[in-house]
């Protein structure tokens, strides 16, 4: 279903009338993990100021570490849902738990399926089946074929739906989070008609490598970026080091449409 073998053109994904896909660069901002309503307006102001699309936030964090901070659960969603109608940006949220996923959905404009998650069977059949796009992580340690087993997954439940998100990979190397699996934009495109935009911020793990990383994403065919904004880093709850502030988001945002404009 997801191949791109009986797909003569490639897919572009809806998420509430903003198009992921064809001759658009999305770019999707907004902060790591929703923690008030002041901080998530105020990441999601700085995102719309710059031109995102959509607003991404987490209210459900799947942490390695369980005594890190794991998400605000429904009052998360709650605060996204006014951050929308105040914003107009449709929101992109993170689901952990197929029990959740009728909840989440019922709030959220995309459905996001993190790197932990991705092979979770449950959680991709139960979001399959909730009516929603869904956003699907490729698993830090899954191979391109498995990342694209997970959708088929979500595809056999009638979600054709899809947009696959590279964030970056295990590998020996520690100078970065993750490794930026930039090959694999090409790759995953070539092999499914899906859309296939790339996570700078997690892959990175450091604000000063989302600018250069989204460009070489931009370069090698993404169809669109999804980062972490926040209007006070140095107390966010979740993943401060690569939030993007100020003036940065801009910097990004004149990247990704001048590359627009080239396509
Ligand atoms: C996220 O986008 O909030 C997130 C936790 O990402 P990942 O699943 O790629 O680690």
């Amino acid at each position: 279903l997801v191949s791109r073998e009986n797909h003569d053109s490639r897919s572009v994904v809806s998420v509430r009338g903003v198009p992921i896909g064809g001759e658009h660069m999305t770019l999707i901002a907004g902060p790591c993990a929703v923690e008030t309503p002041d901080q998530t307006l105020e990441a999601a102001l700085m995102a719309k100021a710059a031109g995102a699309a959509l607003l991404r936030g987490g209210a459900y964090k799947p942490r390695t570490s369980p005594y890190a901070f794991q998400g605000l659960g429904e009052a998360g969603l709650k605060i996204l849902a006014d951050v929308r109608d105040e914003t107009g940006l449709p929101i992109v949220t993170e689901v952990v738990d197929a029990g959740d996923v009728e909840l989440v959905a019922s709030y959220a404009d995309m459905l996001q399926i993190g790197t932990r998650n991705m092979q979770n069977f449950a959680l991709l059949q139960a979001a399959g089946e909730a009516g929603k796009p869904v956003l699907l992580k490729r698993g830090m340690s899954a191979t391109i074929e498995e990342w694209l087993m997970a959708a088929e997954y979500i595809a056999q439940r009638g979600n054709l739906d899809i947009v696959l998100c590279e964030r970056g990979i295990r590998t020996f190397e520690k100078a970065t989070r993750n490794t930026l699996d930039i090959a694999a934009v090409p790759v995953a495109q070539n092999l499914s008609h899906l859309p296939v935009i790339v996570d700078p911020s997690h892959s990175g793990g450091k604000r000063d490598l989302v600018l250069p990383l989204s460009r070489a994403a931009m370069a090698a065919g993404a169809d669109g970026v999804i980062v972490d904004v926040h209007p006070s880093p140095e107390t966010a709850l979740c993943d401060g080091p690569q939030a993007l502030v100020g003036d940065d988001i801009h910097e990004l945002a004149d990247a990704v449409s001048s590359m627009s404009e080239l396509l």
